[in-house]
């Protein structure tokens, strides 16, 4: 910021140095007094045009298309120099400030005009031809010449300053900044500026003509300002006018093409945490207000070189492209999310919710849009597991190898990489096993053992989660015949994504598995997070309703980590609710968790599905669980996972059946 204020500095002290040159060299000379009324009229116009300027969006918000130049050059070409100076600045300050611009924005529009004006005055003066045009006689093709170097000048400065300070605003490249800026200007500001001796002659013969020509003049301007319009519509959000997806992405493209790659730029992705769930309860009208609340925090918290977009639904992007160490940006991002979880209040009731930020820097984590994207998109959907956190992506996907992880998992399905082990769920009453829940291991190569929650949240995000899905039900229906003949009613619990139950060929998959195995289906439950039923209602009902025509059993796992009640899935075909491992290891000690373990149990029973408390660790835990009415339990307690082998050898030595003792025992 302090190089802004520098440079604002530099500018202001110039164009006063400026303003003295003009007044200088233009010897003070008298305007004739039957220019008066023009002037008078070209100045209030002037004001007026600063007032009604529209923010030229193409060059980020820092220029403007401004029908002021015009007048300007028709002041100067009454030739009234140093008024047309202060007039163009003085109109600058009023506009900006009824725009409410912060004040080195006023000052800096208001020293760039006067100093581009000036650099266009003193090419007419230096050319003797400034007065040429309220003379008698013909026009030499000299006027014209000087007429369009000044133009030029004052257009060049112009432009040249305001990419400067754009430049250090936002840390782009300057000469990047001038390629795309100063075409825009001439054409723009050019056209209107060829006006300026229009308006001149005009109302020499009699400033009455004024109204007709500048009336024309305004046509045009309104015309220019309905495409700039027309364009901001293309380019931006109608809900919360940041920039849209699409302009968001030619953005960054041309962010890095022109970027020198020692000048680091982050990408920030963030997703609203519980946005579906709001837009679901309280409708989408609602859903928009918030939206919108949200967007305007993002805009205000806004910093220099921010870039901020909505890329869709609630999912938002900043480019920071200023900084030099990445704790500024992840202090700001830390800011904004604790900004962003204050409740809003647009609706007229206070309505929380969080965001998941994931960050990646360019060009550490990926140097083109499409990687860096990726990686910002793997960071925050790390950060999405926990709620409300900012993830950096070297943290959880580039740095700790996961991207090369999703690469080699790809691998492993094929490769017999992956495992099965099996943690076993005991009936409270009978104090049987009723089940062994499947949970992938995998064996990697290198790594040796990885565990599913560091790489089905990456296969989750892919077309490989079908494969890893499809290799686990193989394993799992394989390992349990083993011990189907011996154990009938054991069955085998296999976890599906959200990706699976949302594929619609998914209990095709499943079918076929059986019968090229030539299991009966109800040897198979499958676990549905209950944040699979809420993302895609429809589609999964479809999904659900086959598996329970083919006769598989279907449970709820994680049940009360999502926002979705029991009663709204009733209307599925589900058999069991599995109390997440949450709450149940918190029963003992906290009032709260034993509550809510309490009343999922209650309504569960209530609405016939049976209850498997998971994450048991203690006997304590167990009976309490057994007091209120829990039918099954699995966790350390009873049984942590195991390979197939130890499986079976566990089975055989009978241990799930101690449980049904009395606690003493056990
Ligand atoms: P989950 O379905 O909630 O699985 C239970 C997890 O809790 C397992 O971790 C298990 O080892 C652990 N656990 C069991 N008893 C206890 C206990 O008493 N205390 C504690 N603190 N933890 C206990 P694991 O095997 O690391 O699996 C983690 C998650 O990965 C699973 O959570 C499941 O969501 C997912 N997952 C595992 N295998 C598969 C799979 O084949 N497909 C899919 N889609 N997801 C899987
Ligand atoms: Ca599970
Ligand atoms: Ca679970």
């Amino acid at each position: 910021m302090t190089r802004v204020h520098t440079f604002v500095g530099v500018v202001a002290v110039a164009s006063v140095l400026a303003a003295v040159a003009v007044e200088r060299s233009w010897g003070g000379a008298e305007l004739a007094s039957d220019r008066g009324l023009s002037l008078a009229i070209f100045a209030g116009l002037l004001v007026a045009g600063e007032l009604h300027s529209v923010t030229w969006l193409k060059l980020h918000d820092g220029g403007e298309i401004t029908p002021s130049w015009a007048f300007a050059f028709a002041i100067l070409l009454l030739p009234a120099p140093l008024i047309a100076l202060v007039a163009m600045a003085g109109a600058s300050v009023v506009g900006d400030l009824a725009h409410r611009k912060p004040l080195v924005r006023v000052v800096f529009n208001a020293a760039q005009t006067a100093l581009s004006l000036a650099g266009g005055a003193l090419v007419m003066i230096a050319l003797g031809q400034l007065d040429a045009l309220m003379m008698a006689g013909d026009l030499s093709p000299a006027w014209f010449a000087a007429f369009v170097l000044a133009a030029g000048v004052t257009f060049a400065v112009n432009g040249l300053l305001t990419c400067i300070v754009l430049a250090l605003h936002d840390g782009t490249r300057v000469v990047a900044m001038l390629r795309r800026g100063m075409l825009v200007n001439f054409v723009t500001d050019g056209a209107l500026v060829a006006l300026a001796p229009v308006f001149v002659v005009v109302a020499q013969r009699s400033a009455l003509f004024l109204p007709f020509v500048v009336g024309v003049a305004a046509l045009i301007y309104v015309n220019s300002r309905t495409v700039l319009a027309t364009e901001h519509d293309a380019t931006h959000d109608v809900l919360t006018h940041l920039w849209n997806r699409r302009a968001f992405l030619a953005r960054v493209e041309r962010e890095f093409a022109d970027r020198s790659p020692r000048r680091q730029c982050a990408l920030i992705l963030i997703d609203l945490d519980g946005f579906k769930e709001i837009n679901d309860r309280l409708g989408h009208q609602v859903g928009d207000l918030v939206l919108r609340e949200i967007g305007e925090r993002l805009d205000a918290a806004r910093g220099p070189g921010h870039v901020v977009a909505r890329m869709g639904g609630d999912e938002f992007a900043v480019l920071v492209t200023q900084f030099t160490q990445l704790g500024e940006v992840t202090d700001w991002a830390e800011r904004l999310r604790a900004d962003l979880s204050r409740p809003c209040q647009s609706a007229g009731f206070p309505v929380s919710l969080t965001g998941s930020f994931g960050v990646a820097v360019w060009p550490d984590h990926g140097a083109d849009p499409d990687v860096l994207f990726r990686a910002a998109d793997l960071a925050m959907y790390g950060a999405k597991k926990v709620r409300n956190t900012i993830t950096v992506c070297h943290e959880t996907a580039v740095g700790t190898g996961r991207m090369a992880l999703l690469a080699d998992l790809e691998a492993a399905t094929r490769n017999d990489e992956l495992s099965l082990w099996y943690q076993p769920q005991v009936d409270l009453v009978t104090g049987e096993v009723v089940a062994f829940e499947a949970l992938a291991r995998w064996h990697h190569p290198r790594l040796g053992l990885v565990l599913p929650d560091e790489f089905m949240p990456l296969a989750e995000h892919t077309e490989l989660m079908a494969a890893v899905t499809q290799r686990v039900l193989d394993v799992a229906v394989r390992d349990a015949l083993r011990w189907h003949e011996r154990y009938p009613d054991i069955r085998v619990a296999v976890n599906t994504s959200a990706r699976n139950l949302h594929d619609l060929d998914f209990a095709n998959a499943v079918e076929r598995t059986l019968l090229a195995h030539g299991a009966p289906a109800g040897i198979l439950e499958l676990e549905i997070t209950e944040n699979t039923v809420i993302s895609q209602p429809d589609r999964t009902r479809a999904v659900l309703q086959a598996l329970e025509r083919l006769g598989a059993r279907l449970s709820i796992d994680d049940f009360g980590t999502g926002y979705s009640s029991l009663a709204n899935l009733r209307s599925l075909p589900l058999h069991a609710v599995k109390v997440d491992r949450s709450f149940v290891e918190g029963i003992t000690h906290d009032a709260g968790d034993r509550m809510i373990v309490k009343s999922i149990l209650e309504l569960a029973r209530n609405l016939g599905l049976q209850t498997v408390a998971e994450g048991v660790e203690t006997v304590a835990a167990m009976e309490m669980l057994r007091g209120y009415g829990c039918d099954v339990v699995q966790g350390y307690l009873i049984g942590t996972p195991m390979p197939i082998t130890e499986t079976l050898q566990w089975l055989e030595r009978g241990q799930g059946t101690s449980l049904a003792v009395e606690p003493e025992r056990v």
